[in-house]
């Protein structure tokens, strides 16, 4: 600690009586960044402005004791300094220097906080999942395998080789993490021998080759709800990897593909379905079986249907995700032209040309007006 006079604490942060709490954090963040220690080495000036900073902002941050200092001065808060007990107490969370310490430890030290890990989740999983069409239409139920990490039972989960327990870790008595000295402050860090167990093991299990677990698959039972599509994903909570030293297990996330069927596209929740009718069947008219995901239904074609004419079979389509009824089936008439005709069939189509006026052909002879009025 400097000795002699304190200066004001607004004074040392250069901050005004009345500063919010966001213009006392911006200043001290500010001093914090450009006096640091470890930009600093070996300068004691930057040291000492450092901690002096360091002391305002502990008690400016924290309202009653700034309440406190602005009524009685220094001696209001006495002992209240930081560093009095020689470092930090750590910088985790209900420490005042929590979050402004992890936004310029991330700055300085490029993200490693030094934070104690308690308890950390496990990882999220992904599994693709691939589904019919007429499964993602009416939802399944799927059974997969999700690989996890099984508590070995040879050691109940200790690691250790059956008939003995693990010991305390040396390097970090037992805590879990070390303490190293940056600077002159200490930054804590997860153990590296013990990994933050806090416990090594001499005889691993055999079993378990000391990792107190064994990876093993667990079969799990998704349903799959009507209306999902390709990119639909559905959330397992819980049945993700394994949350370590008793953190929660992460999520399974289950990613649906659909197969493309034969027949049927989907846009939004229509079915859409093209189906080819001769052109004699176009002009003629006619009754058609439409495959549906229901089954057939029989469609009747009017007289004069032309080529991409599009029927509206209503509720024949995929049932909302939501629950909210059904899409329609589409039915997209696509007329065919004729191929590979006999001598027969050409003479009874020259015949019909002949005989065909222009009354028969209504498009054909709008289109060749407008041509003639473009060219004339
Ligand atoms: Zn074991
Ligand atoms: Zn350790």
């Amino acid at each position: 600690m400097a000795n002699g006079e304190k200066r004001d604490y607004y004074e040392v942060l250069g901050v005004h009586k009345n500063a919010s709490e966001t213009e006392i954090k911006k200043a001290f963040r500010k001093l914090a960044i450009q006096h640091h220690p470890d930009k600093n080495q070996g300068d004691k000036e930057a040291e000492e402005k450092f901690k002096e900073a360091t002391e305002a902002y502990e008690v400016l941050s924290d309202a009653q004791k700034r309440a406190q200092y602005d009524q009685f001065g220094h001696a209001g808060v006495s002992g209240a300094g930081g560093f009095s007990g020689g470092g930090f107490g750590g910088f985790g969370a209900g420490s005042p220097f929590g979050d402004i310490f992890g936004d310029i430890f991330g700055d300085i030290f490029g993200g490693g906080t030094g934070r104690r890990s308690q308890g950390r989740r496990g990882d999220d999983l992904l599994y693709n999942m691939e589904i019919s069409f007429e499964e993602a239409a009416f939802g399944c139920e799927k059974k997969i395998d999700v690989p996890y990490a099984k508590r070995c039972s040879s050691c109940n989960g200790s690691g250790a080789k059956p008939g003995t327990d693990p010991k305390i870790c040396p390097t970090c008595r037992g805590a879990g993490q070390v303490r190293y000295q940056q600077g002159f402050f200490s930054v804590s860090k997860t153990c590296g021998q013990c990994n933050g167990e806090g416990k090594v093991v001499d005889d691993p299990c055999p079993d378990c080759r000391g990792k107190g677990s064994i990876k093993d698959t667990k079969t799990l039972s998704v349903k799959v709800p009507g209306g999902v599509e390709t990119g639909s994903r559905l959330k397992l909570t819980s049945e993700g990897g394994q949350g370590v030293k008793g953190g929660p297990n992460g999520d399974l996330y289950v990613a649906i593909a659909v197969k493309e069927h034969p027949l049927f596209q989907r846009e939004d929740d229509n079915v859409v379905c093209e189906i080819p009718i001769s052109f004699a069947q176009a002009a003629l008219g006619c009754e058609i079986e439409v495959p549906t995901l229901d089954g057939k239904v029989s469609m009747k074609i009017p007289d004069g249907t032309q080529s991409g004419k599009i029927y509206r079979l209503r509720g024949k389509g995929i049932p909302s995700l939501q629950g909210y009824g059904r899409g329609d089936q589409l039915v997209v008439v696509k007329v065919e032209t004729p191929t590979n005709l006999n001598k027969k069939q050409k003479e009874l189509l020259e015949e019909f040309a002949k005989i065909s006026g222009e009354e028969a052909h209504p498009m054909k002879k709008g289109f060749l007006d407008k041509v003639m009025d473009f060219l004339s």
